[in-house]
């Protein structure tokens, strides 16, 4: 089956310019983290765009996100926290943690950002109780541990959402541990009562799901 996509090329760039646009403390943060070695598989601007805009819609007291790497998701969700909330992100590379730290402070978001190292989800067991919105962008075997976690934290009407869902096409006929794992958190989605799901599709696929008050 062959479907036209436009979301490619020139639309794109013209999304990114539009919406998207780095200041100095995203740009510099992607910048420090080439210069430590750091891989560059951080979100894309517009998918951080997308993520601020539903942390805003939320309006969630508690954010927690899986998967730091320099803290480039993190700065464009933290930025729209309102006063009082916190974004908890794990990550489990000390050396991604720091460079991460240097970067969420140098955003001036150091009061609202607390980047929780160790492995998820062991990691998250001492966060708040319950959360209002989970981003999962982390190692993809892991991926059902995560939804797992945030079944049992979220609240009702808490959102919850996974980057990299289409596993660049695997997930429509799985091979290998990351797409099986990633499939697999897709069908618990449709298939759990628990949660009421769709998809955003963007350039690697957001997974996107409601926390129901059933289970
Ligand atoms: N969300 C980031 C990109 C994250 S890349 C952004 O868009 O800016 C994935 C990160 O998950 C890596 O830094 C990796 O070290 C981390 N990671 C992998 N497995 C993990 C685990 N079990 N717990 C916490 N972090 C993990
Ligand atoms: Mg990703």
């Amino acid at each position: 089956m062959k479907q036209a996509n436009y979301f490619e090329g020139d639309v794109v760039a013209l999304v990114r310019e539009l919406y998207a646009a780095e200041d100095d403390a995203l740009s510099g943060a992607r910048e420090r983290a080439d210069a430590a070695g750091l891989p560059m598989i951080e979100i894309a601007p517009e998918d951080g765009a997308l993520l601020q805009l539903l942390v805003r819609l939320v309006a969630p007291r508690v954010v927690v996100e899986v998967g730091t790497l320099f803290g480039y998701s993190a700065i464009w969700m933290a930025r729209a926290l309102t006063p009082g909330a916190e974004l908890f992100t794990a990550e489990a590379d000390e050396h991604h943690a720091t460079v991460a730290r240097a970067n969420v402070e140098a955003a001036g978001l150091a009061d609202r950002v607390t980047i929780v190292t160790g492995r998820a989800p062991e990691s998250l067991t001492g966060l708040p109780d319950p959360v209002d919105m989970v981003f999962v962008d982390a190692d993809k075997t892991g991926y059902p541990s995560y939804l797992e976690w945030a079944r049992r934290r979220l609240r009702p009407g808490g959102l919850f959402l996974a980057d990299n869902a289409f596993q660049k096409g695997a997930v429509a006929d799985p091979h290998g541990d990351a797409a099986v794992a990633v499939r697999g958190m897709l069908d618990m989605l449709a298939t759990d009562a628990a949660w009421s799901a769709a998809m955003l599709p963007t350039l690697e696929g957001m997974a996107i799901a409601i926390r129901t008050d059933a289970g």
